[in-house]
């Protein structure tokens, strides 16, 4: 089969939230930018779904909130959990300095059709489904394009810049080299859906009992479900059997008992390893890497996905005018990398602390809990509770779009 060839001023390789919003902001403003995404489309089941607070101010900067929610979402505006048998409230969106006040629970699907679709208003912006990125093309240690696999045959883009936005399993960060540093989790989780009835109620909960960590989001006729467990401990679970495990969600929550038999096999269970890791140099001569390839994020506070969304206004932000101007250099690369380090280092630092702190004792505590002071005082005092919103809504450092849409490039 034949090698086709195109040229870009930037190659990206991943269409997840960060590539295609990168994807999206460089097109419009200007720059001629191709996303490669492996897969033949958006559809992927129990890929995080949530769009925080300051994912939706984005939005509102770029003029597309209004129609960007008129896509079918749930909105939670509060966040609580039941630590043994007392319910605490624990975090309340409704104050964010935000236009948006409140978590978007959205199909990923959607948001990134949502997301390609307004790339492709711009001339400049090229989506290529089904082109898996397997190989860099280098000139001496300058990284120069990629290739990827397509089903009429290799693709290879030339071009000044490629960004590896191809997820915690990057092939790109693997080509390039770069190494990674894993920062530990002592826990994985199973994801399920079973249908939610009129008399459940609609809060989204967390339920923590002894050994036992579960989350209920109101996805409006169904209910996503969390089910956390021990790191690795995915095959005992199975080895115990499927009858073992609906008891064990029915210990949790007694009303959910009468939909048992939707978990009909092992298949509608899907298992999320729980990584956290950070690339020690996200860069190199020609490539950078950004979202989940360059720091897997624990699913705690389930801000991945807007991490993902900050990298890629940042990356647009300071890479646009270099990258029209041909010039990107390694300085402009490392000055993403400094801007979105910080953030990324302490939203996994207090990740980490609460995995330590808070899921290893539950994964292994034998009493009853109690909830703990925080817990109680969150509960207690309503303002408190804006606090860890404003950390899970808005994370460390929300970034602003800056860049313009260039004259004469919306279609
Ligand atoms: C089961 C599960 C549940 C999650 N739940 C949440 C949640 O509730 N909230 C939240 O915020 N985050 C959640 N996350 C994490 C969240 O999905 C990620 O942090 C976020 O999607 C990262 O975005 P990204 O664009 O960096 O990478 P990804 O979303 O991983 O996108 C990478 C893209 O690259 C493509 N790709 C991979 N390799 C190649 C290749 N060689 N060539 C071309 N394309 C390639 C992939 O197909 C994919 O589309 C969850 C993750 C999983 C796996």
């Amino acid at each position: 089969m034949a090698t086709e060839t195109m040229t870009a001023e930037c190659a990206i390789a991943g269409g997840g939230p960060a590539g295609v919003m990168l994807g999206f902001l460089l097109a419009r403003a200007g720059v001629n930018v191709v996303v490669l995404e492996k897969h033949e489309d958006f559809f992927r089941d129990f890929r995080g779904d949530t769009i925080h607070p300051s994912t939706l101010e984005v939005m509102h900067e770029l003029g597309l909130l209004d129609e960007f929610l008129k896509l079918p979402h749930q909105q939670v505006k509060e966040l609580g959990a039941q630590i043994g048998d007392d319910m605490v409230a624990l975090a309340d969106f409704s104050h964010l300095p935000t236009h948006a006040k409140f978590i978007a629970f959205m199909p990923q699907w959607d948001f990134l059709d949502f997301l390609a679709a307004q790339g492709k208003r711009y001339p400049s912006f090229h989506l290529r489904m089904r082109a898996e990125v397997d190989e860099l093309l280098k000139d001496g240690d300058r990284v120069v394009g990629l290739k990827a696999a397509t089903p009429e045959g290799d693709l290879e883009v030339h071009a000044d810049l490629v960004v590896g936005t191809d997820g915690r399993h990057s092939t790109v960060r693997k080509l390039a080299g770069l190494e990674v540093e894993d920062l530990g989790a002592p826990m994985d989780v199973l994801w399920l859906r079973l249908s939610r009835r009129p008399e459940d109620g609609s809060d989204t909960l967390g339920r923590i009992e002894p050994r036992r960590f579960f989350v209920m989001i109101d996805r409006g006729d169904y209910w996503q479900c969390a089910f956390v467990i021990p790191k690795g401990g995915f095959n005992e679970l199975r080895r115990k059997g499927l009858e073992a495990f609906r008891l064990a969600i029915v210990a949790l929550k007694p009303s959910l008992e009468n939909r048992m038999k939707e978990i009909a096999s092992w298949d509608d269970v899907k298992l999320l390893t729980v990584r956290v890791d950070r690339l020690k140099k996200w860069y190199r001569p020609g490539l950078l890497c950004i979202g989940d390839a360059a720091h897997a994020m624990s699913p705690i506070g389930g801000v991945g996905i807007n991490l993902a969304i900050q990298d890629a206004v940042a990356t647009a932000n300071i890479l646009a005018t270099p990258l029209l101007e041909g010039r990107v250099t390694e300085e402009d690369l490392r000055k993403v990398e400094k801007r979105r380090l910080l953030p990324t280092e302490l939203t996994q630092a207090l990740q980490i602390f609460i995995q330590n702190r808070v899921v290893s004792n539950v994964l292994t505590m034998k009493t009853q809990p109690k909830p703990p002071l925080i817990a109680r005082l969150l509960d207690r005092f309503a303002w408190l509770r804006r606090w860890p919103a404003r950390l899970i809504g808005m994370g460390f450092r929300p970034e602003h779009v800056h860049t313009p849409e260039a004259p004469s490039q919306a279609k």
